[in-house]
């Protein structure tokens, strides 16, 4: 077998797939999954699609001690003619392995895990949802699994993809969101590994994102960890506001995730003619353009929503309301293009997707 053949073991005992929208994320799984694994003689091999089954791991494998890991996210979509589709898969690898490249991973072929996520996919198609909303969550991981508790890059790993069926993002129509700009911990600094899709920058989110929920408030503002005034990004999304007629957008500073969304929003606008600009901007600025009526609208980007419009930012006390707290035509626009393209309802004339 070459090293890069695939081999695939059918699972025989399906699951029962969802039978509404009413999907709970993250915890439905198909029947199978990819594994693949890494030594450092061989490089990735034995790509393989299994049964979905639990892992039988080392103690000490590194995994459970130092965090070395990364992840993606991205979704599948079934079209209404039964087509299914992937948004910017491309991208997610090339994403995967900067990530990789940050926790001193070993990277992956990124051609060759894109033709094996496609076979996983085609396998389990099924799974893809088509009540309206749904999708296919899909979230290739790596773990290093060396079984040491030496302080150094793991010898070994495994590449896993699991897919997971998810229901709408927003249950009754888009409702905006009140957000609360963090000033007391901070998720990222530039060095950091804030612009890797890595474990840690979600488990140290959580007292945070706590705090606001006890505000009654859906999300998290974070700002820049070190003067804590530039604008980073809002939860596990990017950010836009749109101020006197201008998209604005943090620059990717090294602490912020290079989101998928966020490129593919600011291509659009581009191609609109719309102004839209990537750089520094500080929670003064935006309090000063919302004094002055000039502050728009307001949105998170991600593959979970798409597009979140904020419809309250909550700065020590002081409220900003945006748009009186309504989705915006923008905001509104590029939502409908983007799920349009994705869902096979807008013409593609991008090549974003991949059947
Ligand atoms: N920032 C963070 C921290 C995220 O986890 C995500 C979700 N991947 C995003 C931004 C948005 O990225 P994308 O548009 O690629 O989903």
């Amino acid at each position: 077998m070459s090293q890069s053949t695939i081999t695939i073991v059918k699972n025989t005992d399906k699951k029962q797939k969802p039978q509404s929208k009413d999907i709970a994320f993250g915890r439905t799984f198909t029947d199978h999954m990819f594994v693949m694994d890494y030594e450092s003689d061989k490089g990735w091999h034995e790509p393989r699609i299994v049964p979905y089954e639990p892992l039988t791991l080392d103690p000490a494998a590194m995994i459970f001690h130092y965090g070395q890991t990364v992840f993606e996210g991205m979704k599948a979509y079934r079209t209404e003619d039964d087509r299914v589709l992937l948004f910017r898969p491309d991208k997610n690898l090339e994403r995967l392995n900067l990530s990789s490249d940050r926790l001193s991973i070993p990277p992956v072929d990124e051609e060759k895990v894109m033709e094996y996520l496609v076979e996983l996919i085609r396998l389990e198609q099924d799974w893809v949802p088509s009540f309206e909303g749904t999708s296919l969550y899909v979230r290739p991981f790596i773990i290093g699994t060396e079984p040491s508790l030496a302080v150094a890059p793991s010898k070994t790993y495994k590449l896993m993809v699991i897919l997971s069926p998810v229901g709408p993002y927003f249950k009754g129509g888009i409702k905006p969101v009140q957000i609360n700009v963090e000033e007391q911990y901070t998720r990222a600094v530039k060095g950091g590994t804030g612009m890797a899709k890595t474990a840690g920058n979600y488990s140290s989110a959580y007292q945070a994102q706590a705090k606001a929920y006890k505000e009654g408030l859906a999300d998290v503002l974070w700002l820049d960890g070190i003067e804590k005034r530039y604008i980073e990004e809002v939860g596990s999304m990017n950010i836009f506001f749109k101020i006197d007629g201008e998209v604005v957008t943090p620059a990717l500073s090294g602490s912020i995730l290079k989101g998928i969304t966020r490129m593919s929003i600011i291509e659009l606008l581009q191609k609109w003619g719309i102004p839209v600009s990537e750089r520094r901007i500080s929670i003064e600025e935006l309090y000063e353009a919302y004094e002055e009526g000039k502050l728009e609208e307001a949105f998170g980007t991600g593959t979970a929503a798409v597009i979140s419009p904020v419809g309250e930012l909550n700065w020590l006390g002081r409220k900003m309301t945006i748009n009186d707290g309504e989705i915006g035509s923008l905001s509104q626009k590029l939502y409908d293009t983007i799920t349009g393209i994705q869902r096979g309802s807008v013409e593609d004339a991008y090549g974003w997707t991949v059947e």
